[in-house]
């Protein structure tokens, strides 16, 4: 078999760059571990931001990603209970995401790819790039039945995530890495539990919690929590009792909890990224903490700059976009990891004085504070976050 690219993984980021590609004329095979319905049902993000979302508008796929999806303008912010509104929308002149729970986004992607004509395995074990450093690259895989194929190429798509094959495939020293780790932990509920109206952030002594809508009846919870903490310490009971605390709201819906589980709170950065004929997209090559949501949206940014490059090297003969891919890709990167960072102090910080002191404590809430009295401390802050 011979194709254009070989893309491994179906996520975000793999499915997002196989419809670019389709839509550009460009051949590729998508080669997926898991099966369609347990990637379909893979529940994460839930916002796509407005960037996100006219990459699939300019591509053409708007209706077909983004239809009967409502946008997230605004967001609340509890402090101590207190709440304080924060309108996206208006200080962006109406840059706003849109409420698309990831799974959503992938059962969709995947629809739009096949219905194409697109080539998507799923089930493929013992997934191996190969020859990344030569100019004829190849991937090999297992499929269900046990047969062993091989797909020649030109280039290699490394979208199968932080603990894929494809970063892994890369001979030490050739990438740097850059590593963080927060210090806190978080624990993440998914409930069946009535979703707040806006995206809420509550800021507590008792510790950060956040509330977020993942569908007209679902909600994906956040709690800050010890590092050392097990699931057995966090009793459904518990759970409730601090989130009700935490966001100020006595009589906040509850729900059959659906998923309980540590988040961790790591970023990592490998520059390049890119190794030869292999490019890595979306987590891959880069992993953040969720505040602020930025995973899922640097995962489409990575391959709407990768799908525009391929097209420019493989129908143009112009290769310098895919010379610059890692570059371009990592300004953003690390504009989000900053933002990040900085939103996560400040939510963590302004609330709990046992994390950073009383001093920082004081400092995080005249941070907390500029963002209600300046208007343009608001406006660069809702750019970040639209
Ligand atoms: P993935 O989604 O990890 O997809 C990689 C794919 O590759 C998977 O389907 C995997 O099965 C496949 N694969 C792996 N190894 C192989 C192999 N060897 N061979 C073949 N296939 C392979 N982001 C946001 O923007 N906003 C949020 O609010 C947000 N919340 C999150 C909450 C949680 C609890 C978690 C865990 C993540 C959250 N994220 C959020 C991050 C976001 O989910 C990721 O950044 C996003 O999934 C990245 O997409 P990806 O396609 O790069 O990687």
């Amino acid at each position: 078999e011979n194709v254009e690219v070989v893309i491994i993984g179906a996520g975000p980021a793999g499915l997002t760059l196989a419809n670019l590609l389709q839509r550009a004329g460009i051949g590729c095979v998508v080669l997926e571990r898991q099966s369609r319905s347990y990637v379909e049902q893979r529940q994460r993000a839930g916002v796509l931001e407005h960037d996100g979302a006219r990459v699939f508008e300019e591509w053409g796929l708007g209706e077909s990603v983004l239809a009967g999806t409502s946008s997230d303008g605004r967001l609340e912010i509890r402090l101590d209970g207190r709440p304080r509104f924060f309108d996206v929308a208006a200080l962006t002149d109406g840059r706003a995401g849109r409420v698309v729970p990831q799974q959503v986004l992938v059962q969709r992607l995947i629809a739009t790819f096949l219905e194409g004509g697109g080539d998507l395995r799923f089930d493929a074990a013992e997934v191996t790039p190969h020859g990344l450093d030569g100019p004829t690259p190849a991937v090999t895989y297992t499929d269900a039945d046990g047969g062993r194929h091989e797909i020649a190429c030109a280039y290699v798509a490394g979208c199968d995530g932080f603990h894929g094959v494809s970063r892994a495939s890369i001979p030490e020293g050739a990438l740097t890495t850059y590593t963080y780790d927060h210090g806190v932990a978080w624990l993440t509920v998914l409930a069946d539990a009535l979703p707040p109206r806006h995206a809420l952030f509550g800021i507590h002594p008792a510790g950060f919690a956040a509330q977020f809508a993942r569908g007209p009846r679902a909600s994906r919870f956040y709690l800050e929590c010890g590092t050392a903490d097990s699931l057995d310490e966090w009793g459904d009971e518990r759970i409730w009792e601090q989130l009700r605390l935490r966001l100020g709201d006595p009589d906040l819906p509850t729900g059959p909890i659906t998923e309980k589980l540590f988040v961790e709170m790591r970023c990592f950065v490998a520059d390049p990224m890119s190794y030869g004929r292999l490019f890595l997209v979306g987590d891959a090559a880069h992993i953040i903490t969720p505040m602020g949501g930025k995973g899922m949206n640097l995962a489409i940014a990575d391959a709407n700059v990768l799908a525009r490059s391929l097209r420019a090297a493989l129908r143009e003969g112009d290769e310098g976009p895919l010379a610059a891919y890692s570059e371009t890709c990592l300004k953003r990167v690390w504009d989000h990891q900053e933002f990040s960072r900085w939103m996560h102090e400040m939510m963590h910080e302004a609330g709990n004085a046992t994390l950073a002191g009383p001093f920082r404590r004081q400092l995080a809430r005249a941070r907390l504070e500029r963002l209600f009295a300046s208007d343009a401390a608001a406006r660069a802050f809702a750019d970040l976050m639209a």
